[in-house]
């Protein structure tokens, strides 16, 4: 265990203007949990800073005294890549500012700020950019591995909004990154990850959206999961960019475990368009729970955030499949008949339209061709059921795998995936090496969905 330096943690202590907290603090507790209750983790110090000066002290108190350096946006990273033992967590979530300007169409927010803030101030002015389901999730996390949500079939992931990127290198330079500057970068910041250094803002084009869209959430019985993926499968294969539909196996949020098939669209096209969908919707069945309407864009982004509590615990596997063909819809409905918990789920993110128009090689992203990410979530609050949810988790994703060219979006990768590099950056890994060699050869940014260096 690296020992922090007491003067060295003093005079750094003197000149920051965020806090600083250690072991024994009172709220250190507090801070270092992260959303995942299967996540706990002590480091050294948390460092809560509320400016670009301070992250650029905190790299180098870090770097000085050999310290692991953990970046925490929003703390939703299920593998824990916020939180580290011994070393020190970079706390951004004090830095909340947002500035919009409505003119032109832009936003700049800091690095800790989340999406459920990021909407807030956007909306203010019926503007929007693709951003996460869930209203706590980082803007920054979120946003360096790709960025999946409900506007994506219209406007494109999230990355394809990012306008620019500023960030402190592991040598405590700031740089900004853009189409114009620092291009490379600004192409590895798409989709690589916190590979590069501490992102403390970013800045999005934003797009005239709402205040109201056309969505919500409509459940069927688990008993209709056959004619459900027939519709589902309808629906996506023939739809427009103006429309995306989150899909899946999901429990009702009272207990009871009944499970249920759910969808949850989001239409930004003519009312005929969406009544034309809609109607498919519910020809499924009779639903339990229906509440597709016009709503205002920002409840549509907090649907969700009932069922995902902080300290839940959770372990996360995923891949992406091309199509829904009738064995993956057996093996999606097998699998959900014996979740071990009433709490987990299977998620379906369509790819289409705005997401996938961009090569390949455009972004860091490599995943640009129609299909599906499957999510597979395990959750449970009672900790004798781990290991049961976990092989649950494990055992849906193995049957899934012989369906998939084994792609996976590296914000949902796990832990012990390191081996899934490839799956996750595809052919642009060795671009990705290359530009890791360049900013953080010595690779001080490692605690993320690590591109090791190559020199
Ligand atoms: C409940 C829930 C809902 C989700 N919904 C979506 C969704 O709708 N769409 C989607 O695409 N993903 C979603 N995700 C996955 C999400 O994209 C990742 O978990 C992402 O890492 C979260 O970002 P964060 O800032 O909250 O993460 P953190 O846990 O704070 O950070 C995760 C990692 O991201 C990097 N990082 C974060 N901030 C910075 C920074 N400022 N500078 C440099 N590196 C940084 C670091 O490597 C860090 O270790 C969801 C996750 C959860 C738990």
């Amino acid at each position: 265990m690296t020992q922090l330096d007491a003067t060295a943690l003093d005079n750094f202590k003197q000149r920051i203007s965020g806090e600083v907290v250690t072991p024994g603090d009172p709220e250190f507790d507090t801070l270092r949990r992260i959303h995942n209750g299967m996540i706990d983790r002590n480091p050294a110090v948390i460092v809560r800073c509320i400016g670009v000066a301070d992250v650029i002290d905190a790299v180098q108190l870090a770097v000085s005294q050999n310290l692991e350096i953990a970046v925490r946006g929003g703390g939703h990273n299920v593998a824990g890549r916020a939180v580290c033992d011994d070393g020190m967590m970079i706390d951004l979530s004090l830095m909340k500012g947002t500035w919009v300007d409505p003119r032109s169409r832009r936003i700049r927010a800091q690095g800790g700020v989340t999406w459920g803030e990021f909407n807030r101030a956007t909306q203010v002015h019926g503007l929007a950019a693709t951003g996460g389901a869930i209203s706590s999730t980082g803007v920054a996390g979120l946003t360096l591995g790709g960025g999946f949500g409900y506007l994506m079939g219209k406007l494109g992931l999230t990355i394809d909004n990012l306008h620019a990127a500023e960030l402190v290198t592991a040598q405590g330079e700031v740089l900004r990154a853009s189409a114009d500057e620092n291009g490379e970068l600004f192409w590895g910041l798409r989709g690589g990850g916190g590979n590069f250094g501490v992102v403390t803002s970013l800045e999005f084009d934003l797009h005239e959206i709402g205040p109201r869209v056309n969505g919500g959430m409509i459940a069927f019985p688990f008993t209709d999961g056959a004619r459900f993926l027939d519709i589902y499968r309808e629906i996506t294969s023939a739809t427009d960019d103006d429309f995306s539909l989150l899909a899946g196996f999901t429990h009702a949020r009272d207990g009871s475990g009944t499970k249920l098939a759910a969808m949850l669209p989001c239409h930004c096209g003519s009312a005929k368009a969406v009544g034309k969908v809609f109607d498919s919707i519910r020809s499924i069945g009779m639903p339990a729970v229906d509440t597709l309407a016009p709503m205002p864009y920002t409840a549509l982004n907090e649907l969700l955030d009932p069922g995902v509590p902080k300290l839940d615990l959770y372990y996360w596997k995923s891949c992406f499949i091309d199509d829904i063909s009738d064995d993956v819809g057996r093996i999606l409905m097998e699998q959900f008949e014996i979740t071990p918990s009433p709490q987990c789920k299977l998620f379906l993110e369509h790819f289409h339209g705005a997401a996938i128009k961009p090569d390949a090689s455009a972004t860091a992203f490599p995943h640009r061709k129609p299909g599906y990410s499957v999510l597979i979530i395990a959750q449970w609050t009672d900790s004798s059921l781990s290991d049961s949810c976990i092989a649950w988790a494990r055992e849906t994703y193995r049957r899934l795998l012989e369906h998939s060219d084994g792609g996976v979006y590296s914000n949902y990768m796990d832990d012990d995936e390191t081996a899934r590099l490839g799956n996750a950056y595809g052919d642009n890994l060795p671009r990705l090496q290359a530009l890791k060699n360049t900013y953080d050869p010595d690779n001080i940014f490692h605690l993320n969905q690590n591109i090791p260096p190559t020199k």
